[in-house]
């Protein structure tokens, strides 16, 4: 066995990192912006996690997101890397979303107006949904499922053909079990301050409005409001690994990759990290350890005794398979215009696929010249048995619904499979104990810290701003320790 051992001989503080997805790249890139000494640990032979772009043949494939929502934080992101000149928007017509009812594409309705008129829901479901202010509040000490939540406030109806589709579309989940307060909380929250969803909502974008109005009236900002950036849905010209890429690339001499971390224990104040392979090891002492691993790889680490029972409460997170099918066909061979950000199948509607991006619509240069292509996503808390098939398998599976669905003629020309055996951390009803598990392990064990889309929300934007968030607190503890 070969052994290397490292140790920062005391001269700078340093921080090892574990798991070089978003969430680690950038704790890792914050710190090392602030001079601290970093190493950062991936267990997989490439940075990224699930971001990963695949180009050939003319197509462009994204084995997990292929766009992301802006915010203030992703924003400072970009701006550092200077990434600001890779950013694609998304085609404006992304803003229609489908979902599928009876067989057919339905354009989900964004307004009062087009909810009024939308096909989607029948009299009695628009009904409910105008007279959500009259329902009373849910009993507060509940952690309610999204399905409960949504059927006492929105009814039946809503639950099935606008919910359950997007939480497939965002958590490949079932609302039945997934919790409302940590799943959606600004949503959840909303009920709990102002009574009701629409009058919570109301209330926010007159509030909004005030702001905007003083800021330009006075130059600026009035009491607690702060002037908001409209979020943008981006990608990149090559693709969602760009992100990635540039983070990496700042961080030359301090990623280890194919280096999995394998045991932790404390040395008095200080974390002694080993990491690699039986024969390749490498033991490094730090003053600070991030792990930006899944929740479920806690459970292959070794870790000491008080830390292992209290891991125990965060690893148990659930994380579905799913698949992600990248399709290419010729322009001609796709009945439907594709007009849109993709499309949304409810569970009611019992087919294979969770839901289908419109990828080619979305962003250019995503299929070869007079070809389209389409993402299908599938398994998921749903299906999951159909996630683990095999590329040819789940191409007949998919092509059947894209028959019906979209017009979609003869064989694919362009096939990209991506199976994730653990794809989305699940935010299920009892999550508060999770939470307070992964509290607790940082509260009793100074200098440790835990991160990753299991903990502040799962989309990309979430997991920047965790990671910043996450660097910051460890900035201040070295600053303490000193
Ligand atoms: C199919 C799919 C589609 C998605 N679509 C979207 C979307 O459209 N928009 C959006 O905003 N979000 C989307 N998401 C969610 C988003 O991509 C993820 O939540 C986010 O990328 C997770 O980042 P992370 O760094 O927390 O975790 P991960 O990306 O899981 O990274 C964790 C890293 O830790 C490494 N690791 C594991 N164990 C060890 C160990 N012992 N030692 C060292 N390293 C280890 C892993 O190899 C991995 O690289 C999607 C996710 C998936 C799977």
């Amino acid at each position: 066995m070969r052994s290397a051992s490292d140790s920062d001989k005391g001269e700078h503080r340093s921080v090892a990192v574990v798991g070089a997805g978003i969430t680690g790249l950038v704790v890792a890139f914050e710190l090392r912006r602030v001079g601290i000494d970093v190493t950062l640990y991936e267990a997989s032979p490439h940075a990224g996690g699930n971001i990963r772009t695949t180009k050939d043949d003319g197509f462009l494939a994204e084995h997990g997101p292929n766009s992301f929502v802006t915010s203030a934080p992703v924003e400072a992101l970009l701006a550092k890397l200077d990434l600001l000149d890779e950013v694609v928007e998304a085609n404006p017509s992304a803003n229609k979303r489908y979902v599928v009812r009876n067989g057919r594409l339905v354009p989900f309705p964004l307004s009062p107006s087009t909810l009024l008129r939308t096909k989607l829901f029948s009299f009695r479901a628009k009904l409910r949904v105008l007279l959500e202010p009259l329902v009373s509040r849910g009993a507060s000490a509940d952690d309610e499922s999204i399905a409960s939540f949504v059927r006492r406030r929105l009814g039946r109806e809503v639950l099935d053909f606008a919910v359950d589709p997007f939480i497939s579309g965002i958590f490949a989940g079932d609302p039945e079990t997934l919790s409302m307060a940590h799943a959606f909380p600004r949503v959840h929250n909303l009920e709990r301050t102002y009574g009701s969803i629409s009058r919570g909502l109301m209330v926010q974008r007159r509030d909004a409005k005030r702001a905007r109005a003083s800021v330009r009236t006075n130059g600026t900002v009035v009491g607690s409001a702060t002037p908001t950036i409209s979020a943008r849905l981006i990608s990149f010209v090559d693709g969602m690994q760009t992100l990635p890429d540039a983070l990496e690339a700042s961080l030359t001499d301090t990623l280890r990759l194919g280096c999995p971390a394998r045991l932790l224990h404390r040395d008095n104040a200080r974390w002694v990290l080993e990491a690699g392979s039986d024969l390749d090891t490498r033991k490094q002492t730090v003053d600070a350890v991030v792990l930006a691993a899944p929740a479920h790889a806690l459970a292959a680490m070794e870790l000491p005794a008080e830390l292992r029972r209290l891991a125990g409460g965060v690893e148990r997170v659930e994380y579905p398979p799913v698949s992600a099918l990248t399709l290419g066909f010729r322009r001609r061979d796709v009945a439907h215009p594709l007009d849109g950000f993709g499309m949304l199948i409810p569970a009611v509607e019992r087919r294979n696929i969770l839901g289908v991006l419109f990828s080619s619509s979305l962003f250019p240069a995503r299929a070869a010249e007079a070809h389209v292509t389409v993402t299908c996503f599938v398994g998921g808390a749903r299906h999951p048995a159909l996630a683990r098939e095999h590329t040819a398998a789940l191409v007949q599976r998919v092509l059947p619904d894209l028959q019906a669905l979209i017009g979609v003629r003869g064989e694919p020309v362009y096939v990209k499979h991506v199976f994730w055996p653990k794809a989305i951390p699940q935010y299920t009803v009892g999550y508060g104990a999770v939470k307070a598990a992964a509290d607790a392990m940082e509260l009793e064990n100074p200098g440790l810290y835990l991160a990753g889309n299991y903990r502040n929300g799962v989309s990309v934007g979430d997991c920047v701003a965790s990671g910043q968030q996450i660097a910051a607190r460890v900035a201040v503890y070295l600053a303490r320790a000193e």
